[in-house]
C-alpha cells in the first residue's frame, strides 16, 4: 500500500469538494481530492441561486462557468395545482439586493466537471476513479487518513464533501439523520412541446416553475438544447396510491394527477429514464472533530424545494477553505475557526429551514402567492430565493418562522395555526 501526504485530502468533487480543494490550493495548500467516479457523470440538482455567481466569482471560477453558455436564470415562478395561482420572484429585485441579478439552470455533469478541472488548474491533486473506503481520524496521531484506491492519504484534516453519502458521519457514528424520510424524488429530462415558461403568462424564458400541490410538488427546470428537467417530489406514502410500479408508470401517474403540470407536460419527450431519489433530507449532529470536516449535503441537505443546495454547499465551501487555511497556519486557532465555520453554516440552515417547513405545511404557498401585493414583503422572499441567507440582515433570514406565521396569518386567518 502507498502512502501519501498532503495538508487537506477532500473527499468528493461535487461543488462543495471542488470549491473548498481549489480555495485551499490558491492559499497555497497541497490537497488533494479523491472522487469515486469518473467526470462528466450526472447528478441531480440543477437549479443555482444568484448568490452562488458571488461565491464562484471570488473564487475565479465565474468565467469559466459562463464560458458554458448555461440557461440564464432571472426568477422563479410558483404556479397552483389548478393553474389558477401564479407568482414570479425577480433576483434583481431582492432586498438585501444580490450582487448578479439572475443564476444559471446547469446541467450538473458540465458544472460539476467545469468546477473540478478550475480545482485542478488551482494546483489540486485530483483522483477521479477513486473512491475512499476507510477514514480515521486523527486521534493521537499527527494527521488523519483516508484509504483509496490502494493509496492511504495521510493530511492534517480530511473533508467529506461526499454528498449524501457523507461518509465520515456513517464510519464514525455521527449523529446524521434522514429526516425527511416520508418524501421521494421521480425526475428525468424532457424535451417540452412548449418550454414550461412559455406556458404560464407571468414567467420568463429561463425561470425555474414550480407547481405546487397539497401534497406535492414539481419542478420545471429548462436546461440547454431544449432539454427541461422535470421531478415530482410526493410523500413515499402516496407511491403506492399511484398506477404501476417503474418510475416511468409512477412518473406518468403524477402527471395525471397534478392538473397544471401534466399540461406542462403535454406532447413531451423523454430524453432520459426516470430516476428517482428517497429521503434525501439529513442533518448532522456534528459538523467538525479530530481532523475530519464536513461540508456541502455531507454537513447536511434540507430539500430541494427552494433550489439552495448549490448555494449551501458553495457557501459552505469557502468558509471552511479559509478556516482551515487559517488552522493549517496556526494549529491553536484550529477550534475557534472550526466552530465558527460550522456556526455560520448552521445559520444558514436556519435561515432556509422555516422556509422549507413552511412550504410543507401550507403556510408559505399562502404566502408566495399573496406577497405579489406587498412589496417589502415579496423583495424579501426574493432576497432569500436568491440564495441570500449568508448573514443577512434581512428579518426573514434571521426570524424566517416569526415572519412568515404572522404574515400568512394576516393574508388568511387559520393558514398560520
Ligand atoms: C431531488 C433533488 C433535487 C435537487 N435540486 C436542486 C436544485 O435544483 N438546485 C440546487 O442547488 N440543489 C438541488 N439539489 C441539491 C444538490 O444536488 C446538492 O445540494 C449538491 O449537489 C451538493 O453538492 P455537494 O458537493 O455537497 O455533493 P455532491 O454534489 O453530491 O458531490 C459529492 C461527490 O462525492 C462523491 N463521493 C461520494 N462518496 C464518495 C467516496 N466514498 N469516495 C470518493 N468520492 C465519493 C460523489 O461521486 C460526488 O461526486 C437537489 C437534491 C435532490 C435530492
Amino acid at each position: 500500500m502507498a502512502d501519501e501526504t498532503f495538508d487537506v485530502v477532500v473527499i468528493g468533487g461535487g461543488p462543495a469538494g471542488s470549491m473548498t480543494a481549489g480555495l485551499l490550493a490558491r492559499a497555497g495548500r497541497r490537497v488533494a481530492v479523491v472522487e469515486k467516479e469518473t467526470f462528466p457523470r450526472f447528478h441531480i440538482g440543477e437549479s443555482m441561486l444568484a448568490h452562488s455567481l458571488e461565491v464562484l466569482e471570488r473564487a475565479g471560477a465565474l468565467d469559466r462557468v459562463r464560458a458554458k453558455g448555461f440557461t440564464r436564470k432571472d426568477g422563479a415562478v410558483f404556479v397552483s395545482h389548478d393553474g389558477t395561482r401564479r407568482a414570479r420572484f425577480d433576483f434583481s429585485e431582492g432586498d438585501p439586493a444580490s450582487r448578479f441579478p439572475h443564476a444559471y439552470q446547469v446541467d450538473r455533469a458540465t458544472f460539476d466537471a467545469v468546477l473540478l478541472d478550475w480545482a485542478r488548474d488551482c494546483g489540486v491533486d485530483v483522483r477521479t476513479g477513486t473512491e475512499a473506503s476507510d477514514l480515521r481520524r486523527r486521534g493521537g496521531a499527527a494527521t488523519a487518513s483516508v484509504l483509496a484506491a490502494g493509496t492511504r492519504f495521510h493530511a492534517r484534516f480530511v473533508v467529506d464533501a461526499a454528498g449524501l453519502e457523507a461518509s465520515a458521519a456513517r464510519l464514525h457514528g455521527w449523529s446524521s439523520d434522514a429526516f425527511v424520510r416520508d418524501r421521494v424524488g421521480l425526475f428525468g429530462h424532457f424535451r417540452l412541446a412548449r418550454p414550461a415558461a412559455s406556458s404560464v403568462d407571468v414567467a420568463r424564458p429561463g425561470d425555474i416553475v414550480i407547481v405546487e400541490d397539497p401534497t406535492s410538488w414539481t419542478w420545471f427546470i429548462p436546461l440547454r438544447d431544449d432539454i427541461t428537467s422535470v421531478g415530482f417530489v410526493l410523500p413515499i406514502a402516496e407511491l403506492e396510491t399511484l398506477d404501476g410500479t417503474s418510475p416511468e408508470e409512477r412518473f406518468r401517474s403524477m402527471a395525471r394527477r397534478v392538473p397544471e403540470a401534466g399540461r406542462l407536460l403535454a406532447g413531451a419527450e423523454h430524453r432520459s429514464p426516470i430516476r428517482g431519489i428517497r429521503s434525501y433530507g439529513r442533518a448532522t449532529g456534528r459538523m467538525h472533530g479530530d481532523g475530519v470536516v464536513l461540508t456541502g449535503d455531507a454537513g447536511g441537505f434540507l430539500d430541494p424545494v427552494f433550489s439552495s443546495g448549490i448555494c449551501l454547499a458553495l457557501g459552505s465551501a469557502e468558509r471552511l477553505a479559509a478556516a482551515l487555511d487559517r488552522a493549517i497556519g496556526d494549529a491553536a486557532a484550529e477550534t475557534e475557526a472550526l466552530d465558527a465555520y460550522e456556526a455560520s453554516v448552521r445559520r444558514a440552515f436556519g435561515a432556509v429551514q422555516p422556509f422549507v417547513d413552511h412550504w410543507y405545511r401550507g403556510t408559505l404557498k399562502t404566502l408566495l402567492f399573496r406577497s405579489q401585493d406587498n412589496e417589502i414583503v415579496r423583495r424579501r422572499v426574493t432576497s432569500i430565493l436568491a440564495g441570500e441567507f449568508w448573514d443577512s440582515p434581512n428579518p426573514f433570514a434571521t426570524e424566517g418562522d416569526r415572519w412568515i406565521r404572522a404574515l400568512a396569518a394576516t393574508v388568511e386567518p387559520r393558514a398560520g395555526a
